[in-house]
């Protein structure tokens, strides 16, 4: 077998790795090993649906060396006045530029795409899915896990129900290579995958009343103009929060104050949604998914066939032509969160809430910058991705908790000033700007209370 070395073998070249090597190599005098089983850089976007865009806005994604985008804002559509959000090529583009000038350029990043890597005992083995030849890689310093909290998304994860034979059943992507339209589309979930399908299909011309939404819970979802790199808004944003969770008496009362403040969005105002992965959703996309009335409330589904829609409480007739579309998978997981800095490992998680590429080009600059992984996992305690209202509360305490912690540092917190995948950032010309010290007075006011309030909302059953 052949054998190469490296300071950092670093799994997963996605959005978490590619964010992680970018602030590393910047701060550090490092050599690099990227490895991913994809033939290229930009990880889930790979196989998402065509006419995917980013939920937020460009500039909060990608590395922190390079700006993704203009920095522009929309002039024209419904969203004039909020940030660019960048569609899928422009993404994929991206992360190959950034791969190929930025890192193997720099002679500091070897990338090894489309290779399978695992352990074999203390040793590390990658193996082109390609050749099939493998290479042992030593690492002087730390193997990277950049996967950890990798997405799950329908088109790489079969639905969630049995599919019969005779069954019309297709993942999201499928919608954009149709060659006859349905009579009846069955949209499958919950979440965010699922309102991008139906934004897209009626804005192709198909009639609400010809879409069926499947949804088994609903959804609070995070309202996309307070979630914009401009720290009054971003201040505002966390002012809303603290406030609402200092006086929310409960978990219900929490979303219903938030919602009352415009940070919080619901499709239907008579249901109270228990479901809180808080995809970002903007106001107009809010507009049209009210017009969908064909609302399945039925539980999770069991199974499809081409008749019928077999549900956990019931069951659906299917018109003749109709076509089930999953939308269905988990989307961000929540595996068990553990410490970022291992002896053998580093395992990429976040610290802050959301806002994974900020996250790991933070943990890049840390592993850069400190020589010590006690300190390094006091900076950056791993947080979670929430999927129901009580772990929000919880992912919002634990990122305030955690931003308060590594915002006490001098140089990090310069650093962070500087990037623009900070959600957070407060640029120095805006420092003195009256509404940004406003906003940041009403957040520091309501930030004690908000957070014992978290804290108590947290551990509700
Ligand atoms: C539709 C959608 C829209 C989103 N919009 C936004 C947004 O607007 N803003 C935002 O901040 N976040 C957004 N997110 C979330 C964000 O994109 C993800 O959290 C992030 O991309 C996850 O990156 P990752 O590197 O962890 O995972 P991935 O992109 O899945 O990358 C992990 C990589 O690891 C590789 N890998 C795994 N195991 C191995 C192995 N053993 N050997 C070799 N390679 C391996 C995989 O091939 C994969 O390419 C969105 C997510 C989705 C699904």
């Amino acid at each position: 077998m052949r054998t190469a070395e490296t300071d950092y073998l670093v799994v997963g070249a996605g959005a978490m790795g590619m964010a992680f090597t970018d602030a590393l190599i910047d701060h550090a005098d490092v050599h690099v090993t990227l490895v991913d089983r994809r033939h290229t850089a930009s990880g889930h976007w790979q196989d998402a649906y065509p006419f995917v865009q980013l939920h937020q806005a460009s500039l909060f994604y990608g590395v922190a060396s390079t700006v993704l985008g203009t920095g522009a804002i929309q002039q024209q559509g419904p969203e004039a006045g909020l940030q660019e959000r960048a569609h899928q090529p422009e993404i994929e583009a991206y992360y190959g530029d950034v791969l190929r000038r930025r890192f193997v350029g720099s002679g500091r990043v070897t990338f090894l795409g489309g290779c399978e890597h695992r352990t074999e005992g203390s040793a590390h083995v990658v193996t082109s899915r390609v050749s099939g030849e493998s290479t042992e890689v030593r690492v002087r310093r730390r193997v990277v896990d950049a996967h950890y909290l990798s997405p799950k998304i329908p088109a790489t994860t079969p639905p969630p129900f049995g599919v019969a034979d005779d069954a019309h059943v297709v993942a999201i992507n499928d919608l954009a290579r149709l060659e006859t339209a349905a009579t009846d589309y069955v949209i499958v979930g919950s979440g965010k995958t699922a309102t991008d399908g139906i934004v897209w299909l009626v804005g192709n011309g198909v009639e609400p009343e010809r879409i069926v939404w499947v949804r088994p819970r609903d959804p609070w979802m995070l309202n996309r103009a307070v979630v914009q790199p401009d720290p009054v808004v971003a201040f505002g944003l966390v002012a809303d929060t603290m406030e609402a969770a200092a006086e929310a008496e409960t978990l219900d009362d929490l979303f219903l104050r938030l919602e009352a403040a415009g940070v919080m969005l619901r499709v239907d105002r008579e249901a109270t949604p228990t479901m809180a992965r808080t995809p970002t959703l903007g106001a107009w996309e809010l507009d049209l998914l009210r017009t969908i009335e064909r609302v399945v409330r039925l539980g999770h589904i069991r199974h499809v066939t081409a008749r019928e829609i077999t549900f956990a409480e019931g069951s659906i007739a299917l018109a003749p032509g109709a076509l089930v579309v999953h939308c269905a998978a988990e989307g961000l997981p929540s595996p068990p969160p553990m410490p970022i800095w291992q002896p053998e490992l580093i395992c990429l998680q976040t610290a802050r809430a959301g806002f994974p590429c900020f996250n790991a080009a933070l943990l890049g600059y840390v592993e850069a910058t400190r020589d010590d992984d006690r300190e390094r996992n006091r900076l950056c305690p791993p947080n979670v991705y929430s999927n129901d209202r009580a772990s929000w509360a919880r992912m919002q305490l634990l990122g305030a908790q955690a931003a308060r912690t590594f915002g006490a540092e001098g140089d990090i917190v310069e650093w962070a000033n500087r990037c623009a995948l900070n959600p957070a950032r407060l640029d120095a010309s805006r420092r003195d700007d009256p509404a940004v010290r406003a906003a940041s007075a009403r957040a520091a006011k309501h930030m004690e209370e908000g957070l014992a309030g978290l804290a108590t909302l947290a551990d509700e059953a």
